[in-house]
């Protein structure tokens, strides 16, 4: 049984077949899945599908590409519904220098500010980072997340950066990006995570993994992020899947 730590089935590319989808998924052992919301209508939909499927939790926030529209309104509306008791973390959240919608001061504060919120709320979080990994260090060692703690999501850094990141008490999940034949530095950062910090993914609709690359990615396709994990770790595939969903129950505090 597999826990798809990070998939958006909440968006545009799911609306004409999530049953069929979520068939697919137990059908290739996904038992649980944490939907993740960034903006208004993906957050209400993520809550509307966690409170329909006994499979599906939510992860709800503000994503950095979104920065410039975080306001006090939206704050408010936020903490309201991080109260629901399907959410399991705070995410995705971050900092995004490759699309670069807001500038680097803003995306900063916008983070901060959630983090803050996730401190009072004893919420994990769940981190997005695209082409600033330093600054995204930097402000998690400088708001000392360890009690919180939380998940580096589709983790595509190396070796040297997952080590970093454990070490402020963060989870590395790995997406379809480590099944990838010339992701040699993920590769390397994957066989380093200590067991009980590992998670998977799959960013569906985003990152498909191989053998299904550039197509749709669905939550079902966690099995080939498990299944590289487990050649490249070799460690049977059962139990990478057994120790990652350990994880997630833990993290997401699932079964208290
Ligand atoms: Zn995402």
């Amino acid at each position: 049984m597999i826990f798809d730590t990070h998939t958006h089935l909440n968006v545009e590319q799911f609306k004409d077949d999530i049953p069929e989808v979520i068939e697919r998924a137990k059908e290739l052992g996904v038992s649980e899945m944490a939907v993740v919301g960034f903006d208004t209508p993906t957050i209400e939909k993520s809550l509307a599908l966690s409170h329909t499927y006994e499979m599906i939790y939510s992860i709800i926030g503000w994503h950095p590409t979104e920065a410039g529209t975080y306001t006090k309104e939206v704050e408010k509306t936020l903490q309201r519904q991080l109260e629901d008791n399907r959410v399991v973390a705070l995410g995705e959240i971050g900092l995004d220098y490759y699309w670069m919608e807001d500038p680097k001061e803003v995306q900063d504060k916008v983070f901060r500010r959630q983090i803050t919120i996730a401190k009072e709320m004893n919420l994990p979080i769940s981190i997005h980072t695209r082409d600033a990994i330093e600054d995204t260090y930097k402000i998690l060692k400088e708001e000392k997340i360890q009690n919180i703690g939380g998940i580096m999501h589709s983790f595509s850094g190396d070796e040297e950066w997952a080590k970093r990141f454990l070490d402020l008490g963060m989870h590395i999940s790995f997406s379809g990006v480590v099944t990838f034949k010339k992701a040699f530095e993920v590769h390397e950062a994957a066989k380093i995570v200590p067991l009980d910090k590992l998670l998977v993914e799959t960013d569906a609709p985003y990152l498909a993994p191989m053998p299904y690359r550039g197509k749709r990615n669905e939550p079902g396709y966690t099995k080939y992020v498990v299944d590289r994990l487990s050649e490249l770790r070799n460690i049977p595939v059962e139990e990478i899947a057994r120790v990652t969903r350990e994880n997630a129950h833990r993290l997401f505090r699932i079964g208290e």
